[in-house]
């Protein structure tokens, strides 16, 4: 689920994992840094270190021949990070923000036998975590909902992974609102940011086989849920289930943002962005995110 953070994947994937093909833990890149591993809570309300469900999981993973360690923070095994220090990993593996760039950096880095075996081994990691989870729970389809855009691009080349991507993207304004709310970042650098994930999110679609590919607006989501997850059920080839939102009886072990915690499964369109942005600030938004907002099949501005 590639994409801008505050797009609603946190509760797309929690009403997929209700769907009885499909599970998920969230994002399968991990812990971030600032979560505290001691205080830390698995949506299934137990502490995240004394859930029974993460520790089988890890025991699988170990007899699958790749081990996941769950248990730790900033980031598990799962998650492409060939040096801590961000320059350097964001020239090896991450997009240099233009499609001629990227294939000349990946044909150079490509002959590095430190790097490609870098990203076969977060390929084995990720298989091991999804079939762990997915013998766990009997489903057949792992949702990750990291919002990592050039996640699917390495993952795609897995050979044991059938990837399929959701690009889930929602409205400029609301979704620049809902940044601001959550990072304090000011309009023009919410934009932007919005502008960023997307623009790179989409980039990644050439790297995918035909047909593997779905966009998703987190509004037709909203407007009309139980359409969404049929559509979403074709595109992952699995029998179609109406949606179970409100259900409080099936267990979930999600980590993520709060949302995950508070049991809500409400599906409704947050629109507070109306009252926050005044003409200038709608101004701010359109010019810097428009071009982009109109090729994704919005029609602001
Ligand atoms: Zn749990």
């Amino acid at each position: 689920m590639p994409g801008s953070p505050y797009t609603g994947s946190t509760l797309l994937g929690a009403l997929l994992n209700e769907h009885p093909h499909c599970a998920s833990i969230g994002a399968a890149t991990g812990l971030i840094r600032r979560s505290d591993l001691s205080s830390y809570h698995c949506s299934c309300g137990k502490k995240f270190l004394e859930c029974e469900f993460w520790h089988d999981i890890v025991a699988r993973t170990r007899d699958l021949g790749r081990p996941v360690n769950v248990f730790k923070t900033n980031r598990w095994n799962t998650y492409l990070r060939l040096s801590q220090n961000r320059w350097i990993n964001a020239v090896l593996v991450r997009s240099l923000g233009q499609d001629v760039l990227n294939d000349v950096r990946d044909a150079v880095v490509g002959r590095l036998s430190g790097v490609r075996g870098a990203i076969s081994e977060v390929g084995w990691n990720t298989w091991s975590l999804a079939s762990a989870v997915l013998g766990k729970t009997g489903k057949s389809v792992f949702i990750d909902t990291a919002r990592d855009h050039q996640r699917p691009k390495y993952l795609a080349r897995h050979p044991l992974l059938d990837v399929r991507v959701i690009h889930l993207v929602r409205d400029p304004r609301g979704n620049s609102a809902s940044i601001m709310k959550h990072t304090g970042a000011d309009v023009a650098a919410a934009a932007r940011q919005w502008k960023h994930y997307n623009v790179e999110a989409a980039r990644v679609k050439r790297y995918l086989p035909q047909g593997s590919w779905m966009s998703l607006h987190y509004e037709d989501l909203c407007a009309n849920p139980g359409a969404v997850f049929d559509r979403i059920s074709d595109f992952l080839e699995v029998d179609r289930a109406p949606i179970q939102h409100g259900s409080r009886s099936l267990e979930s072990h999600i980590i993520g943002n709060k949302t995950r915690l508070n049991g809500s499964r409400e599906i409704r369109e947050d629109l507070s962005w109306q009252t926050r942005f005044g003409a200038a600030d709608l101004a701010t938004i359109a010019t810097i995110t428009g071009p982009t907002s109109h090729s994704l099949g919005f029609n602001w501005p």
